[in-house]
């Protein structure tokens, strides 16, 4: 069932609570691909009901980036939903979200800031007020949808952490269920913004996959040293990679390590073709 409007999905989660049923929510920007439904399936297997928010969220795009040319598919995405079963499929307009109206910004509206120490680095680093952004919506929709359970994908590491951490310092009661990346064969990471990429890009973007898995057999081989093991990377990198970072860090607090550990998380940015492509790795599995 597709919905516009908050107090549509207000009624059916209070129908649905009265019921005793319990409520998983996955929230998306839409242009679902294989990530997106695994965490569907997740999201089904653990709960009665599931709600899939698809929302391009403004606040959390910076001035300069792709927020106008960002893949909107809802009937592709409806598709997928009814045949996955989801539940409810919530795609609000922003004056829906923000107000009609409404301006857009920090002065106006009450924003959730994540601690800086979590967001002064990574992504959050280039994407000033990103995670800003990201938290804001995501404690709205947690308000609206009032789930038991949240799905997020590692691929974006540094935001289950730090949505992991809002819920945690805001006592939010829901719980964060976190899922593994899903890639092509080819090893890239799947992503909405891969549909940016030509067939040559999507070769060269290979790279950031390559880079990690290199890093985790170095560090299994024994090479502890983070700067050791970043270096490896430059062998990859040619002129069609535009670098952003890399890192190796706790995968829990993220914080930076001199040496590496089997809590540690690679974590890479990097541009091919212009578009920022992301990815990341344990170096030892759970
Ligand atoms: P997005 O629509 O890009 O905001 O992503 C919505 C959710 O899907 C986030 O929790 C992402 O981490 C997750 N996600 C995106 N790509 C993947 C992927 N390749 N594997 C697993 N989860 C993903």
């Amino acid at each position: 069932m597709l919905l516009h409007k908050i107090d549509e999905v207000r009624e059916s989660i209070i129908k649905w609570k009265k019921e005793g049923l319990t409520v998983g929510l996955v929230p998306t920007m839409g242009a679902l691909h294989n990530g997106h439904l695994s965490l569907i399936k997740k999201a089904k297997e653990t709960c009665d009901k599931v709600v899939v928010s698809d929302f391009v969220n403004p606040i959390q795009f910076g001035p300069s980036e792709d927020f106008d040319k960002y893949p909107r598919t809802l009937d592709a995405d409806m598709e997928l939903c009814n045949e996955t079963g989801v539940d409810i499929v919530f795609a609000p307009s922003a004056n829906e979200m923000y107000g009609e109206g409404q301006r857009l910004s920090n002065d106006t509206l009450t924003y959730v800031c994540p601690p800086f120490f979590y967001v002064n680095k990574l992504c959050g680093k280039s994407r000033v007020g990103h995670f800003d952004g990201v938290c804001t919506v995501v404690l709205k929709l947690f308000n609206i949808v009032q789930p038991d359970f949240a799905f997020f994908g590692q691929k974006d590491a540094q935001q289950v952490i730090v949505i992991k951490k809002m819920v945690k310092d805001l006592n939010v009661p829901i719980k964060i269920v976190q899922c593994p990346i899903v890639r092509e064969e080819s090893g890239l990471a799947l992503s909405s913004r891969n549909k940016y990429l030509s067939e040559a890009g999507k070769q060269d973007a290979l790279v950031l996959s390559k880079i990690l898995n290199n890093i985790k057999v170095c560090y299994n081989r024994g090479i502890t040293d983070t700067d050791a093991l970043k270096e490896t990377a430059y062998g990859f990198l040619t002129d069609k990679h535009e670098m952003e970072y890399l890192e190796i860090v706790d995968k829990e607090t993220l914080e930076d390590k001199k040496q590496a550990d089997d809590n540690s998380i690679a974590l890479i940015a990097c541009r091919v073709e212009n578009v920022r492509l992301i990815d990341n790795i344990y170096l030892k599995e759970d």
